[in-house]
Protein backbone atom coordinates (compact mmCIF):
# COMPACT_ATOMS: atom_id res chain seq x y z
CA UNK A 1 0.00 0.00 0.00
CA UNK A 2 1.01 3.34 -0.58
CA UNK A 3 2.14 5.71 2.16
CA UNK A 4 0.67 9.18 1.45
CA UNK A 5 3.56 11.64 1.95
CA UNK A 6 3.89 13.65 4.64
CA UNK A 7 1.38 17.08 4.29
CA UNK A 8 3.27 20.25 3.80
CA UNK A 9 1.28 23.52 5.34
CA UNK A 10 0.55 26.22 3.34
CA UNK A 11 0.46 30.07 3.98
CA UNK A 12 -1.97 31.76 0.97
CA UNK A 13 -0.76 34.75 -0.76
CA UNK A 14 -3.02 36.98 -2.39
CA UNK A 15 -2.83 40.40 -4.24
CA UNK A 16 -6.27 41.53 -5.54
CA UNK A 17 -6.90 43.63 -9.33
CA UNK A 18 -9.83 46.13 -8.21
CA UNK A 19 -11.73 47.63 -11.11
CA UNK A 20 -13.59 50.89 -10.22
CA UNK A 21 -16.20 52.72 -12.59
CA UNK A 22 -15.83 56.52 -12.39
CA UNK A 23 -18.87 58.64 -11.88
CA UNK A 24 -18.14 61.43 -13.73
CA UNK A 25 -21.44 63.05 -16.46
CA UNK A 26 -19.68 61.60 -19.32
CA UNK A 27 -17.20 59.28 -20.54
CA UNK A 28 -13.49 59.26 -20.58
CA UNK A 29 -12.73 60.21 -23.92
CA UNK A 30 -16.15 61.22 -26.30
CA UNK A 31 -18.62 63.03 -24.57
CA UNK A 32 -21.53 60.51 -24.01
CA UNK A 33 -23.55 60.54 -20.72
CA UNK A 34 -22.46 57.38 -18.43
CA UNK A 35 -25.30 56.33 -17.72
CA UNK A 36 -26.38 52.56 -16.61
CA UNK A 37 -30.17 51.01 -17.68
CA UNK A 38 -30.42 52.95 -20.74
CA UNK A 39 -31.85 51.25 -23.96
CA UNK A 40 -28.92 49.36 -25.57
CA UNK A 41 -26.14 51.40 -28.07
CA UNK A 42 -27.98 54.72 -27.23
CA UNK A 43 -24.86 56.22 -25.30
CA UNK A 44 -22.63 56.13 -28.32
CA UNK A 45 -20.84 58.41 -30.55
CA UNK A 46 -18.13 58.07 -33.46
CA UNK A 47 -15.60 57.95 -30.75
CA UNK A 48 -16.90 55.13 -28.28
CA UNK A 49 -17.67 53.27 -31.13
CA UNK A 50 -14.56 53.18 -32.45
CA UNK A 51 -14.43 54.56 -35.95
CA UNK A 52 -11.85 55.10 -38.23
CA UNK A 53 -10.84 58.69 -38.60
CA UNK A 54 -12.02 59.65 -34.97
CA UNK A 55 -10.04 61.54 -31.73
CA UNK A 56 -10.08 60.80 -28.06
CA UNK A 57 -10.20 63.96 -26.04
CA UNK A 58 -9.63 63.23 -22.44
CA UNK A 59 -11.85 64.02 -19.51
CA UNK A 60 -10.22 66.15 -16.74
CA UNK A 61 -12.75 64.85 -14.09
CA UNK A 62 -11.50 60.91 -14.76
CA UNK A 63 -8.07 62.48 -13.54
CA UNK A 64 -8.96 64.75 -10.73
CA UNK A 65 -10.80 61.64 -9.46
CA UNK A 66 -7.89 58.84 -10.30
CA UNK A 67 -6.17 61.70 -8.61
CA UNK A 68 -8.12 61.64 -5.42
CA UNK A 69 -7.78 58.48 -4.96
CA UNK A 70 -4.42 57.54 -4.75
CA UNK A 71 -4.38 60.48 -2.13
CA UNK A 72 -6.48 59.13 -0.19
CA UNK A 73 -4.61 55.79 -0.23
CA UNK A 74 -1.30 57.47 0.04
CA UNK A 75 -0.09 57.32 -3.43
CA UNK A 76 2.46 59.12 -4.73
CA UNK A 77 1.00 60.87 -8.28
CA UNK A 78 2.93 60.76 -11.65
CA UNK A 79 3.06 63.90 -12.74
CA UNK A 80 4.53 63.39 -15.80
CA UNK A 81 2.63 59.86 -16.79
CA UNK A 82 0.70 58.84 -20.74
CA UNK A 83 -2.11 56.49 -22.09
CA UNK A 84 -0.97 53.34 -23.76
CA UNK A 85 -2.88 51.27 -26.16
CA UNK A 86 -3.07 47.82 -25.15
CA UNK A 87 -4.31 45.66 -28.05
CA UNK A 88 -6.42 43.06 -28.16
CA UNK A 89 -9.33 41.79 -30.53
CA UNK A 90 -13.23 41.01 -28.87
CA UNK A 91 -16.18 41.92 -30.03
CA UNK A 92 -16.95 44.04 -26.88
CA UNK A 93 -13.92 46.31 -27.93
CA UNK A 94 -15.13 47.84 -31.54
CA UNK A 95 -11.71 49.87 -31.89
CA UNK A 96 -9.54 46.26 -31.14
CA UNK A 97 -7.04 48.03 -28.70
CA UNK A 98 -8.21 49.48 -25.16
CA UNK A 99 -6.52 52.83 -24.08
CA UNK A 100 -4.96 52.36 -20.68
CA UNK A 101 -2.14 52.97 -19.15
CA UNK A 102 0.59 50.80 -19.17
CA UNK A 103 4.69 51.81 -17.39
CA UNK A 104 3.46 55.25 -16.03
CA UNK A 105 -0.32 54.36 -14.09
CA UNK A 106 -1.42 58.05 -12.42
CA UNK A 107 -0.59 56.74 -8.91
CA UNK A 108 2.23 54.57 -7.22
CA UNK A 109 3.28 53.10 -3.90
CA UNK A 110 0.34 53.48 -1.53
CA UNK A 111 -1.26 51.29 1.03
CA UNK A 112 -4.74 50.79 2.58
CA UNK A 113 -5.15 49.50 6.36
CA UNK A 114 -7.02 46.37 7.39
CA UNK A 115 -7.20 46.50 10.77
CA UNK A 116 -3.90 47.31 11.88
CA UNK A 117 -2.11 45.70 8.72
CA UNK A 118 -0.90 47.67 6.10
CA UNK A 119 -1.53 46.19 2.69
CA UNK A 120 0.74 47.77 -0.02
CA UNK A 121 -0.93 49.42 -3.15
CA UNK A 122 1.12 49.24 -6.24
CA UNK A 123 -0.80 50.96 -8.52
CA UNK A 124 -4.01 52.66 -9.83
CA UNK A 125 -3.85 53.61 -13.33
CA UNK A 126 -6.80 54.72 -15.32
CA UNK A 127 -8.29 52.88 -18.66
CA UNK A 128 -11.60 53.00 -20.74
CA UNK A 129 -14.46 50.15 -20.25
CA UNK A 130 -15.24 47.87 -22.90
CA UNK A 131 -18.91 47.37 -24.08
CA UNK A 132 -21.00 44.60 -22.89
CA UNK A 133 -21.52 41.10 -24.61
CA UNK A 134 -25.26 40.03 -23.83
CA UNK A 135 -25.34 35.65 -24.67
CA UNK A 136 -28.82 35.59 -25.73
CA UNK A 137 -31.30 32.14 -26.84
CA UNK A 138 -29.38 30.35 -23.91
CA UNK A 139 -29.65 27.01 -24.26
CA UNK A 140 -27.96 25.12 -21.54
CA UNK A 141 -26.72 22.00 -23.37
CA UNK A 142 -25.74 24.19 -26.62
CA UNK A 143 -24.49 27.31 -25.27
CA UNK A 144 -25.97 30.43 -26.69
CA UNK A 145 -27.14 30.74 -30.25
CA UNK A 146 -26.09 34.15 -30.23
CA UNK A 147 -24.72 37.30 -28.81
CA UNK A 148 -25.93 40.48 -28.78
CA UNK A 149 -23.54 43.60 -28.13
CA UNK A 150 -24.26 46.69 -26.15
CA UNK A 151 -21.71 49.74 -26.73
CA UNK A 152 -23.59 52.07 -24.22
CA UNK A 153 -20.53 51.27 -21.43
CA UNK A 154 -17.37 51.27 -24.12
CA UNK A 155 -15.65 53.90 -23.23
CA UNK A 156 -16.85 54.22 -19.41
CA UNK A 157 -13.87 55.14 -17.19
CA UNK A 158 -12.31 53.06 -15.39
CA UNK A 159 -9.59 53.32 -12.64
CA UNK A 160 -7.73 49.37 -11.84
CA UNK A 161 -6.29 49.42 -8.49
CA UNK A 162 -3.39 46.64 -8.07
CA UNK A 163 -2.46 45.68 -4.62
CA UNK A 164 1.03 44.00 -3.94
CA UNK A 165 0.38 40.37 -2.76
CA UNK A 166 0.26 41.32 0.56
CA UNK A 167 -2.96 39.68 1.61
CA UNK A 168 -2.87 36.35 4.17
CA UNK A 169 -6.55 35.35 4.44
CA UNK A 170 -10.18 34.89 2.73
CA UNK A 171 -11.43 37.41 5.69
CA UNK A 172 -8.15 40.05 4.90
CA UNK A 173 -9.24 39.57 1.02
CA UNK A 174 -12.51 40.72 1.74
CA UNK A 175 -12.36 43.38 4.25
CA UNK A 176 -9.44 44.70 1.99
CA UNK A 177 -12.17 44.92 -0.51
CA UNK A 178 -14.80 46.23 1.63
CA UNK A 179 -12.88 49.21 3.25
CA UNK A 180 -11.75 49.86 -0.72
CA UNK A 181 -15.36 50.52 -1.49
CA UNK A 182 -16.27 52.28 1.38
CA UNK A 183 -13.31 54.98 0.56
CA UNK A 184 -14.62 55.10 -3.23
CA UNK A 185 -17.94 55.86 -1.78
CA UNK A 186 -16.61 58.25 0.82
CA UNK A 187 -15.14 60.07 -2.35
CA UNK A 188 -17.69 59.63 -4.11
CA UNK A 189 -16.02 58.77 -7.42
CA UNK A 190 -17.65 54.84 -7.76
CA UNK A 191 -20.77 53.79 -5.96
CA UNK A 192 -19.05 50.36 -5.62
CA UNK A 193 -21.92 48.22 -6.65
CA UNK A 194 -20.23 44.74 -7.16
CA UNK A 195 -23.92 42.91 -7.81
CA UNK A 196 -23.92 45.60 -11.02
CA UNK A 197 -20.12 45.38 -11.85
CA UNK A 198 -19.24 48.76 -11.05
CA UNK A 199 -16.64 47.56 -8.88
CA UNK A 200 -15.37 44.45 -9.94
CA UNK A 201 -12.42 42.47 -8.20
CA UNK A 202 -9.94 39.73 -9.80
CA UNK A 203 -8.28 37.86 -7.03
CA UNK A 204 -4.91 36.31 -7.32
CA UNK A 205 -3.97 33.34 -5.24
CA UNK A 206 -0.85 31.40 -4.64
CA UNK A 207 0.35 28.88 -1.74
CA UNK A 208 3.59 28.33 -0.55
CA UNK A 209 5.02 26.36 2.56
CA UNK A 210 4.72 28.13 5.73
CA UNK A 211 8.01 29.57 6.26
CA UNK A 212 9.44 30.30 3.10
CA UNK A 213 9.98 33.30 1.46
CA UNK A 214 9.50 32.08 -2.27
CA UNK A 215 6.01 32.84 -3.93
CA UNK A 216 4.37 30.00 -5.60
CA UNK A 217 2.72 30.42 -8.56
CA UNK A 218 -0.24 32.27 -8.96
CA UNK A 219 -3.95 32.10 -10.33
CA UNK A 220 -6.24 34.92 -10.88
CA UNK A 221 -10.23 34.77 -10.45
CA UNK A 222 -12.30 36.54 -12.46
CA UNK A 223 -15.95 37.23 -12.01
CA UNK A 224 -16.38 37.70 -7.99
CA UNK A 225 -19.29 39.63 -7.86
CA UNK A 226 -20.13 40.28 -4.14
CA UNK A 227 -17.88 40.34 -0.92
CA UNK A 228 -19.26 36.92 -0.23
CA UNK A 229 -17.79 35.45 -3.13
CA UNK A 230 -14.23 36.68 -2.69
CA UNK A 231 -14.22 34.79 0.48
CA UNK A 232 -15.93 31.69 -0.78
CA UNK A 233 -13.45 32.03 -4.34
CA UNK A 234 -10.31 32.41 -1.86
CA UNK A 235 -11.70 29.15 0.28
CA UNK A 236 -11.73 27.05 -2.72
CA UNK A 237 -9.00 28.12 -4.69
CA UNK A 238 -6.79 27.39 -1.90
CA UNK A 239 -8.40 24.25 -1.05
CA UNK A 240 -7.90 23.32 -5.00
CA UNK A 241 -4.42 24.24 -4.84
CA UNK A 242 -3.51 22.41 -1.42
CA UNK A 243 -4.63 19.24 -3.08
CA UNK A 244 -2.83 19.80 -6.01
CA UNK A 245 0.35 20.14 -4.54
CA UNK A 246 -0.22 17.61 -1.75
CA UNK A 247 -0.43 14.95 -4.39
CA UNK A 248 3.31 16.54 -5.90
CA UNK A 249 1.18 18.21 -8.96
CA UNK A 250 2.08 21.30 -9.60
CA UNK A 251 -0.29 24.80 -10.46
CA UNK A 252 -0.93 25.93 -13.70
CA UNK A 253 -0.48 29.95 -14.45
CA UNK A 254 -4.37 30.77 -14.91
CA UNK A 255 -7.42 32.93 -15.08
CA UNK A 256 -10.22 30.91 -13.45
CA UNK A 257 -13.64 31.71 -13.29
CA UNK A 258 -15.82 31.69 -10.21
CA UNK A 259 -18.60 30.01 -10.52
CA UNK A 260 -21.80 31.19 -7.87
CA UNK A 261 -23.75 28.48 -7.95
CA UNK A 262 -21.14 25.62 -6.95
CA UNK A 263 -18.87 27.87 -5.36
CA UNK A 264 -15.52 26.29 -7.13
CA UNK A 265 -13.44 27.76 -9.77
CA UNK A 266 -13.23 26.53 -13.08
CA UNK A 267 -10.27 27.42 -16.03
CA UNK A 268 -10.83 29.75 -18.54
CA UNK A 269 -7.26 30.35 -20.10
CA UNK A 270 -3.75 29.57 -19.36
CA UNK A 271 -0.63 31.36 -19.30
CA UNK A 272 0.34 29.96 -22.47
CA UNK A 273 -3.56 31.40 -24.27
CA UNK A 274 -2.46 34.84 -22.68
CA UNK A 275 -2.83 37.43 -24.99
CA UNK A 276 0.55 39.37 -25.87
CA UNK A 277 -0.92 42.84 -25.73
CA UNK A 278 1.73 44.58 -28.03
CA UNK A 279 1.53 47.92 -25.53
CA UNK A 280 3.05 51.16 -27.16
CA UNK A 281 2.08 54.49 -25.90
CA UNK A 282 -0.93 56.23 -27.23
CA UNK A 283 -0.13 58.49 -29.90
CA UNK A 284 -3.56 60.38 -30.24
CA UNK A 285 -3.29 61.39 -26.98
CA UNK A 286 -0.71 64.31 -25.49
CA UNK A 287 1.24 63.02 -22.56
CA UNK A 288 -0.62 64.49 -18.93
CA UNK A 289 1.66 67.17 -17.25
CA UNK A 290 0.12 67.19 -13.92
CA UNK A 291 0.49 70.48 -11.38
CA UNK A 292 1.42 70.41 -8.18
CA UNK A 293 -1.03 73.18 -7.43
CA UNK A 294 -4.20 70.67 -9.04
CA UNK A 295 -2.70 68.07 -6.50
CA UNK A 296 -3.58 70.06 -3.95
CA UNK A 297 -6.41 71.42 -4.88
CA UNK A 298 -7.92 67.94 -5.28
CA UNK A 299 -6.21 66.73 -1.36
CA UNK A 300 -8.66 69.87 -0.10
CA UNK A 301 -11.80 67.67 -1.62
CA UNK A 302 -11.20 64.80 0.55
CA UNK A 303 -13.26 64.41 3.37
CA UNK A 304 -12.22 62.97 6.72
CA UNK A 305 -11.94 59.47 5.52
CA UNK A 306 -13.37 56.58 7.86
CA UNK A 307 -9.61 55.30 8.94
CA UNK A 308 -9.30 58.83 10.38
CA UNK A 309 -13.13 58.67 12.12
CA UNK A 310 -11.23 55.37 13.53
CA UNK A 311 -8.74 57.39 15.09
CA UNK A 312 -11.28 60.48 16.56
CA UNK A 313 -14.13 58.39 17.60
CA UNK A 314 -13.06 56.71 20.67
CA UNK A 315 -12.16 60.25 21.76
CA UNK A 316 -14.38 62.25 20.70
CA UNK A 317 -17.68 59.48 21.68
CA UNK A 318 -16.16 56.56 23.39
CA UNK A 319 -17.54 53.87 21.16
CA UNK A 320 -16.21 50.79 21.15
CA UNK A 321 -14.20 49.75 17.89
CA UNK A 322 -17.18 47.41 16.83
CA UNK A 323 -20.10 50.84 17.21
CA UNK A 324 -17.12 52.52 15.49
CA UNK A 325 -16.74 50.16 12.38
CA UNK A 326 -20.30 49.91 11.66
CA UNK A 327 -21.35 53.49 11.88
CA UNK A 328 -17.95 54.41 9.73
CA UNK A 329 -18.27 52.07 6.82
CA UNK A 330 -20.87 54.20 4.91
CA UNK A 331 -20.17 58.14 4.94
CA UNK A 332 -23.74 59.59 5.13
CA UNK A 333 -24.80 57.11 8.33
CA UNK A 334 -21.06 58.52 9.86
CA UNK A 335 -21.96 61.84 8.87
CA UNK A 336 -25.44 61.27 10.00
CA UNK A 337 -24.02 59.76 13.34
CA UNK A 338 -21.93 63.33 14.37
CA UNK A 339 -24.79 65.09 13.41
CA UNK A 340 -27.25 63.66 16.00
CA UNK A 341 -24.43 63.89 19.03
CA UNK A 342 -23.84 67.41 17.86
CA UNK A 343 -27.91 68.33 18.27
CA UNK A 344 -27.14 66.96 22.28
CA UNK A 345 -27.68 63.28 21.94
CA UNK A 346 -25.38 61.01 24.45
CA UNK A 347 -23.02 59.52 21.55
CA UNK A 348 -23.12 55.70 22.90
CA UNK A 349 -27.33 56.26 22.96
CA UNK A 350 -27.33 57.42 19.72
CA UNK A 351 -24.61 54.66 18.59
CA UNK A 352 -27.20 52.17 19.70
CA UNK A 353 -30.38 53.37 18.22
CA UNK A 354 -28.71 53.75 15.12
CA UNK A 355 -27.22 50.32 14.55
CA UNK A 356 -29.73 48.78 16.40
CA UNK A 357 -33.44 49.67 15.60
CA UNK A 358 -32.20 51.91 12.67
CA UNK A 359 -30.55 50.00 10.75
CA UNK A 360 -33.36 47.15 10.85
CA UNK A 361 -35.56 49.44 9.71
CA UNK A 362 -33.31 50.53 6.65
CA UNK A 363 -32.79 47.02 5.64
CA UNK A 364 -36.29 45.96 6.10
CA UNK A 365 -37.48 48.64 3.79
CA UNK A 366 -34.28 48.66 1.33
CA UNK A 367 -33.19 52.22 1.80
CA UNK A 368 -30.55 53.98 3.16
CA UNK A 369 -30.54 56.46 5.99
CA UNK A 370 -30.40 59.29 3.26
CA UNK A 371 -33.23 57.95 2.16
CA UNK A 372 -35.49 58.12 5.03
CA UNK A 373 -37.43 61.10 6.44
CA UNK A 374 -36.43 61.64 9.95
CA UNK A 375 -33.80 64.68 10.51
CA UNK A 376 -30.65 64.36 12.87
CA UNK A 377 -32.72 66.73 15.22
CA UNK A 378 -35.79 65.09 14.99
CA UNK A 379 -33.71 62.15 16.49
CA UNK A 380 -31.80 63.86 18.69
CA UNK A 381 -35.36 65.32 19.95
CA UNK A 382 -36.57 62.00 20.82
CA UNK A 383 -33.51 60.44 22.42
CA UNK A 384 -33.85 63.56 24.70
CA UNK A 385 -37.52 62.79 25.50
CA UNK A 386 -35.92 59.32 26.40
CA UNK A 387 -33.38 60.46 28.85
CA UNK A 388 -35.81 62.89 30.85
CA UNK A 389 -38.35 60.48 31.18
CA UNK A 390 -40.78 61.44 28.60
CA UNK A 391 -41.41 58.61 26.62
CA UNK A 392 -40.10 54.73 27.45
CA UNK A 393 -37.18 53.04 25.16
CA UNK A 394 -39.66 50.52 24.46
CA UNK A 395 -42.65 52.41 23.31
CA UNK A 396 -39.69 54.85 21.40
CA UNK A 397 -38.87 51.76 19.24
CA UNK A 398 -42.34 50.03 18.37
CA UNK A 399 -44.32 52.93 18.61
CA UNK A 400 -42.57 56.32 17.45
CA UNK A 401 -39.36 55.72 15.89
CA UNK A 402 -40.57 53.81 12.42
CA UNK A 403 -43.14 56.84 11.91
CA UNK A 404 -40.18 59.29 12.16
CA UNK A 405 -38.77 57.49 9.28
CA UNK A 406 -40.89 56.63 7.36
CA UNK A 407 -42.80 60.03 7.47
CA UNK A 408 -40.97 62.32 8.99
CA UNK A 409 -42.98 63.26 11.44
CA UNK A 410 -41.41 64.59 14.91
CA UNK A 411 -41.34 62.77 17.81
CA UNK A 412 -43.41 65.31 19.85
CA UNK A 413 -46.48 65.04 17.63
CA UNK A 414 -46.90 61.17 17.75
CA UNK A 415 -46.29 61.06 21.47
CA UNK A 416 -49.08 63.24 21.57
CA UNK A 417 -51.41 62.06 18.77
CA UNK A 418 -51.14 58.60 20.44
CA UNK A 419 -51.18 59.13 23.56
CA UNK A 420 -48.06 57.24 24.04
CA UNK A 421 -45.97 59.88 27.01
CA UNK A 422 -44.69 57.56 29.74
CA UNK A 423 -46.39 57.47 33.15
CA UNK A 424 -43.68 58.47 35.86
CA UNK A 425 -46.98 58.89 38.17
CA UNK A 426 -46.13 56.29 41.46
CA UNK A 427 -50.06 56.38 41.94
CA UNK A 428 -51.13 54.97 39.32
CA UNK A 429 -48.20 52.75 38.78
CA UNK A 430 -48.30 51.60 42.52
CA UNK A 431 -52.10 50.01 41.48
CA UNK A 432 -51.43 47.99 39.23
CA UNK A 433 -48.41 46.89 40.12
CA UNK A 434 -50.69 45.62 43.77
CA UNK A 435 -53.51 44.28 41.28
CA UNK A 436 -50.82 42.36 39.71
CA UNK A 437 -49.49 40.93 42.75
CA UNK A 438 -52.63 40.41 44.30
CA UNK A 439 -53.96 38.21 41.16
CA UNK A 440 -50.31 36.10 41.24
CA UNK A 441 -50.17 34.91 44.62
CA UNK A 442 -47.29 31.76 43.25
CA UNK A 443 -45.26 34.01 41.84
CA UNK A 444 -45.15 36.57 44.42
CA UNK A 445 -44.00 33.41 46.77
CA UNK A 446 -41.18 32.57 44.46
CA UNK A 447 -40.05 35.67 44.25
CA UNK A 448 -40.42 35.87 47.91
CA UNK A 449 -37.74 33.36 47.74
CA UNK A 450 -35.14 34.68 45.64
CA UNK A 451 -36.26 33.59 42.39
CA UNK A 452 -35.17 37.27 41.06
CA UNK A 453 -36.56 35.55 37.26
CA UNK A 454 -39.61 36.27 38.26
CA UNK A 455 -39.92 39.97 39.06
CA UNK A 456 -39.06 40.81 34.98
CA UNK A 457 -42.69 38.75 34.81
CA UNK A 458 -43.82 41.33 37.11
CA UNK A 459 -42.55 44.10 35.13
CA UNK A 460 -44.12 43.02 32.01
CA UNK A 461 -47.31 42.17 33.26
CA UNK A 462 -47.45 45.76 34.56
CA UNK A 463 -46.16 47.12 31.31
CA UNK A 464 -48.78 45.41 29.81
CA UNK A 465 -51.42 46.64 32.25
CA UNK A 466 -50.21 50.36 31.55
CA UNK A 467 -50.48 49.96 28.24
CA UNK A 468 -46.80 50.01 27.91
CA UNK A 469 -46.28 53.70 29.00
CA UNK A 470 -44.59 53.08 32.57
CA UNK A 471 -41.45 54.10 33.48
CA UNK A 472 -39.15 50.82 33.52
CA UNK A 473 -37.65 52.50 36.44
CA UNK A 474 -40.14 53.86 38.75
CA UNK A 475 -42.30 49.61 38.37
CA UNK A 476 -38.85 48.08 39.34
CA UNK A 477 -38.75 49.95 42.06
CA UNK A 478 -42.55 49.65 43.40
CA UNK A 479 -42.31 45.79 43.18
CA UNK A 480 -39.07 45.87 45.62
CA UNK A 481 -40.63 48.14 47.46
CA UNK A 482 -43.87 45.95 47.94
CA UNK A 483 -42.12 42.82 47.46
CA UNK A 484 -40.20 43.37 50.92
P1 LIG B 1 0.13 40.92 -14.26
O1 LIG B 1 0.89 42.04 -14.87
O2 LIG B 1 0.34 39.59 -14.88
O3 LIG B 1 -1.31 41.24 -14.04
P2 LIG B 1 1.01 41.82 -11.74
O4 LIG B 1 2.43 41.75 -11.33
O5 LIG B 1 0.44 43.13 -12.18
O6 LIG B 1 0.77 40.75 -12.83
O7 LIG B 1 0.15 41.29 -10.55
C1 LIG B 1 -1.21 41.26 -10.59
C2 LIG B 1 -1.73 40.99 -9.20
O8 LIG B 1 -1.32 39.71 -8.76
C3 LIG B 1 -1.26 41.95 -8.15
O9 LIG B 1 -2.34 42.30 -7.33
C4 LIG B 1 -0.22 41.17 -7.37
O10 LIG B 1 -0.19 41.55 -6.01
C5 LIG B 1 -0.73 39.76 -7.49
N1 LIG B 1 0.31 38.74 -7.43
C6 LIG B 1 1.50 38.74 -8.07
N2 LIG B 1 2.18 37.62 -7.80
C7 LIG B 1 1.41 36.88 -6.96
C8 LIG B 1 1.55 35.59 -6.33
N3 LIG B 1 2.62 34.84 -6.51
N4 LIG B 1 0.56 35.17 -5.54
C9 LIG B 1 -0.54 35.92 -5.35
N5 LIG B 1 -0.74 37.11 -5.92
C10 LIG B 1 0.23 37.59 -6.72
MG1 LIG C 1 -2.25 43.24 -13.82
ZN1 LIG D 1 -19.11 58.33 -27.29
Amino acid sequence: MAVSPPQTKYEVVIGLEVHAQLKTKTKIFCSCPVDFGSEPNTNVCPVCLGMPGVLPVLNKQVVAYAIKMGLAIGCEITKHCKFDRKQYFYPDLPKNYQISQYDQPICKNGFLMVEDKKIRIQRIHMEEDAGKLVHAGADRLHGSEYSLVDYNRTGTPLIEIVSEPDIRSAEEARDYAMILRSILRYLDVCDGNLEEGSMRCDVNISLRPEGTETYGTRTEIKNVNSFRSVTRAVESEIERQTEILNSGGRIIQETRLFDEATGTTVSMRSKEEAHDYRYFPEPDLVPLEISNKWIEEIRETIPELPNQKKIRYPKDYGLSLDDIKVLTEDRNMAEYYEAVVRMGAIPKKAANWLIGPITAYLKEHKTDIIGCCMTPTQLADLLGFIEKGLVNDNTAKTEIIGEMLSKGTDAEEIIKEKGLAQVSDEGPIRQAVKEILDANPGQVKELKEGKEKVKGFFVGQTMKKMGGKANPAIVNKIIDELIK
